[in-house]
């Protein structure tokens, strides 16, 4: 082909694709109107909707008033009730005032209440996967678990894993990083962990069990005393906000940063009737009011989280970092934890995997960037 003809022949080529181009973008565009048709008319049927009032509710595993978590909770109903002008009436029950604190997920998947605020790993005992959506040790930062919830997969598999116990939850909630917790004593190697005995639940109480640790779980109220009179002799439990309330640093004065709990969500979760029952318009309401709840509770515990540490500063807490060969081994502990887990359950196994890869790839940007920048600050 010569020069000439060759521009030619791609001249024309090129004229053809712009056409079909033209052609795709006209069809587009009725079938947008089309849409658009469709959308007016449901319009339409909210309008009818949104005048019903609606009523639920939504059983909390937090005391009344509790910082944060039930502050929040309390925050989202008022949202809730504002911006539906009233026609979403949220009846909040917390702790034990209506639905013990952790049979609120029963209670909501019976449909006794409507919607439940807690954490997934409560429920680790219906099926071990549901621990990995609050988190996992050495795994996702708080901004990582959004974003694999939102882009990576998490909610659909989370909703997936729900759905036969008749829930469709939401996040709710982030506690932020956790402290590693309260030992009486200094640790200076594995073997200062050896036969200790420490309150901490959840995947990190078995990952510590792998290092001779004996996890030990006590209900909030008699962890203060046992550590005081050395039944236990360390015990984790969330941040320096919550944990200074408790009291922990009068008892047991080393304070050691953390790993098992990178961002622990906390979650909203509906029984599936009564969510399918509202109206678009509600349910973008509750959607919009649970992600500003979502985000607002892990500001607050940044916020609160600073407040306080810089109170047990005052305080002449020991702050530690965990030993390195610590460290290590539960690195080691968690894998074995790992394999064992997926070995037993195939739900456990994919979540796992689906969060270990956004994990991954989320690192390839997170590690020559935020945690490059924390180190220079
Ligand atoms: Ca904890």
């Amino acid at each position: 082909m010569k020069r000439r003809d060759f521009l030619k022949t791609s001249s024309t080529i090129a004229a053809g694709s712009l056409l079909v181009g033209c052609n795709e973008s006209n069809r587009q565009a009725i079938d947008y109107s089309k849409v658009k048709e469709k959308k007016l008319a449901k319009q339409k049927s909210i309008n009818i909707n949104k005048n019903k009032k609606v009523k639920l509710k939504l059983a909390t595993s937090w005391p009344a008033h509790f910082p944060i978590m039930g502050t929040g909770v309390e925050e989202f109903v008022e949202s809730v009730n504002r911006a539906s002008a009233g026609s979403i009436e949220i009846k909040l029950y917390p702790k034990n005032t209506l639905i013990p604190a952790l049979a609120v997920f029963d209670a909501a998947s019976s449909g006794e209440i409507d919607i439940f605020h807690s954490g997934p790993y409560y429920w680790k005992g219906k099926n071990t996967a549901f621990s990995l959506f609050s988190g996992m040790p050495f795994g996702m930062t708080a901004t990582e678990i959004n974003a694999w919830m939102h882009y990576g997969g998490g909610y659909e598999l989370w909703r997936e894993m729900y759905a036969p116990y008749n829930l469709y939850p939401f996040l709710g909630g982030n506690t932020n990083i956790q402290m590693g917790g309260w030992f009486r004593k200094e640790i200076n190697s594995l073997d200062d962990l050896k036969g200790l005995k420490m309150r901490v639940p959840g995947l990190g109480g078995e990952v510590f069990s792998t290092l001779g640790v004996n996890p030990i779980l006590l209900p909030a109220g008699e962890i203060y005393t046992a550590l005081e009179r050395g039944v236990i002799d360390a015990t984790e439990w969330v941040g320096p906000a919550l944990d200074m309330m408790m009291g922990f640093y009068k008892v047991a004065p080393y304070y050691y940063s953390g790993w098992h709990e990178p961002g622990s969500i906390l979650e909203l979760s509906f029984n599936h009737q009564s969510w399918k029952k509202l109206s678009i318009e509600h349910q973008e309401i509750i959607h919009l009011a649970a992600e500003t709840m979502n985000s607002k509770m892990l500001y607050k515990f940044q916020a609160e989280n600073a407040f306080a540490m810089q109170k047990l500063q005052d305080l002449n807490v020991q702050f530690r970092s965990v030993p390195d060969d610590v460290i290590k081994s539960a690195k080691q502990g968690l894998q074995k934890v790992i394999i064992e887990q997926s070995a037993k359950s195939k739900d456990f196994k994919s979540v796992y995997n689906s969060a270990e890869n956004f994990l991954k790839s989320s690192s390839s940007f997170t590690d020559v960037s935020l945690k490059r920048y924390l180190n220079i600050r």
